[in-house]
């Protein structure tokens, strides 16, 4: 089958009979919207098998999926997902940024979890035709977006172990506040020596559900430390930097240098990391991606060498991180104020993401 046809799937749009009032919409959208609490009216669905490709191509009614209880995702965790923002303007208008890189980044997950590939035209289809419907639901409130959410999961009903011959890609939407409930305060981070996330020639870069299942252990041991996400480190030695459970890591030098990990093959390639990557090249600052030693971190932060940490991610776009607490170890200051490195490149992000600023790089795509 070729992409083209693929790409040029008709979508049956079937609205939902129970889809909510305007006034309670905007009621959802005034309040508290958290993150991944609440969810639009609709969603995508595409369904693929070995002898048809991709097929039956719905905007439907939110809900349940049927499964069959043998269908290979609940056994086997074939499943891979996309996390992607759509942003309304000052004028109404609704964008996305870099949305071929999340379809891309899904295709590399697809091989890696040995799934069908979903076309990069299909996907972006795909988000329109959620959009389509459900726009009404892309907040304008300031720092808030729709979070999308593209699935695949394998629906073949079949407990032999090979890859599926059927699978099913899926959009859900759900309109997001600022992603931790603290807003830009500094978190706190947990360093984990026992656990890894992903493995050498695991599925560390590909975005699937099981490393998230893999780092949730760790991620309880955070909370009970009084942190709220966890830093994890090579599997092989245990010593060098590799990246959250769903964000990247850099640290700023007090030398004005930028620092992240080289992508290891077990790091997830971030498209915020990427972003920021290339506005801090295009800004002048040094940029390094290489191996970085826990120790490093630690002594450069007691130093003063290290003037700021932060992650990054769509979610949460770029978050300080004040303190790195571990077993007997305990750096930084958790309430610190933001950095202005840190503050900078959340801010040129943002701006670009909002449609503050002219988009030179054509990184935002317009859905509606
Ligand atoms: C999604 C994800 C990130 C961040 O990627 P973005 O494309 O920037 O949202 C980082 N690490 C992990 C493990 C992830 O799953």
């Amino acid at each position: 089958m070729s992409l083209a046809a693929d790409a040029s799937l008709a979508f049956r749009v079937i609205p939902s009979d129970h889809a909510r009032s305007e006034a309670e919409r905007d009621r959802i959208l005034a309040g508290e919207l958290g993150f991944g609490r609440y969810f639009t009216d609709h969603m995508v669905a595409i369904q693929w098998d070995a002898e048809r490709g991709w097929h039956d191509a719905q905007v439907r009614a939110y809900g349940p999926l049927a499964l069959d209880p043998a269908a290979a995702v609940l056994h086997y965790g074939q499943e891979i997902f996309e996390g992607i923002k759509a942003y309304r303007h000052a004028d109404g208008s609704i964008w996305t940024f870099r949305p071929e890189a999340n379809a891309r980044r899904l295709q590399r997950s697809a091989a890696r979890l040995a799934m069908p590939q979903l076309p990069e035209a299909l996907f972006l289809e795909s988000l329109r035709q959620l959009i389509a419907i459900d726009h009404g639901w892309v907040p304008s409130a300031p720092e808030s977006s729709l979070y999308l959410r593209p699935f695949m999961i394998a629906t073949e009903a079949f407990l032999g172990v090979r890859p599926a011959r059927a699978a099913g890609y899926y959009v859900i939407a759900s309109p997001a506040g600022a992603y931790f409930a603290k807003g830009l305060a500094p978190v706190s981070i947990w360093l984990s020596r026992e656990y890894a996330r992903a493995a050498k020639g695991g599925t560390g870069a590909a975005k699937c559900g099981g490393n998230y299942a893999a780092s949730l252990l760790p991620q309880q041991e955070a909370y009970a430390n009084g942190c709220s996400q966890v830093l994890f480190l090579d599997p092989v030695e245990g010593r060098y930097l590799e990246e959250l459970g769903g964000m990247n890591v850099f640290l700023v030098y007090r030398d004005g240098r930028l620092v992240t990990p080289a992508l290891s093959g077990s790091i997830l390639e971030g498209v915020t990391r990427d972003s920021i990557l290339q506005l801090a090249r295009e800004r002048g600052m040094p940029v390094e991606e290489r191996r970085v030693a826990i120790d490093e971190w630690i002594e450069g932060v007691s130093s003063g060498a290290i003037s700021e940490v932060f992650a990054c991610g769509t979610a949460a776009v770029v978050t300080p991180i004040g303190q790195l607490k571990g077993k007997d170890l305990a750096v930084g200051d958790p309430d610190a104020p933001i950095g202005p490195v840190t503050l900078a490149i959340r801010q040129a992000l943002t701006d670009i993401q909002y449609g503050r600023v002219a988009d030179t790089h054509g990184w935002m795509v317009r859905l509606r």
